[in-house]
């Protein structure tokens, strides 16, 4: 897959499925217990979650995909790379993971088509964690 120049980009984009160097270096970022250390745990309040604003159905994915309440909470998240990762690995079509929308992952998953680092794909397409006040 070469990087399209911006007059090649066709919308809908097609997402390409990772592949197996990309998925073994993703699962190499995931501490197996993240989930005990989620930010997000305990404050996932059913209709009101901010993580899943359902339902996300064809257009508005795109306007779901600002999630700014979600992406805040991520921001102070210590495992939010494993988060991300899992999202990633697990082709996770819904919700803010590791403070990505699903916009923001298929985003990740083309550039890691094109060839960035899994490491420069992430850091590009993810907020810089808060740095302390
Ligand atoms: S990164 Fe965000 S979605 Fe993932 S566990 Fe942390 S707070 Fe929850």
């Amino acid at each position: 897959m070469s990087r399209p120049t911006s007059g090649q980009l066709a919308f809908p984009l097609t997402v390409p499925p990772l592949a197996p160097q990309a998925r073994q270096e993703l699962l190499g970022l995931m501490r197996f217990d993240w989930q005990a250390d989620a930010a997000c745990a305990g404050i996932l309040t059913g209709a009101a979650d901010p993580f899943y604003p359902e339902p996300i159905t064809g257009t508005n994915r795109i306007a779901n995909s600002v999630n700014e309440v979600a992406k805040a909470v991520c921001l102070d998240c210590p495992v939010r790379i494993s988060c991300l990762a899992a999202a990633l690995v697990t082709n996770e079509t819904h919700g803010v993971w590791g403070g990505a929308s699903p916009t923001d992952r298929d985003r990740i998953k083309v550039n890691l088509a094109l060839g960035d680092p899994v490491g420069v794909a992430l850091r590009a397409n993810i907020r810089p964690k808060r740095s302390a006040a």
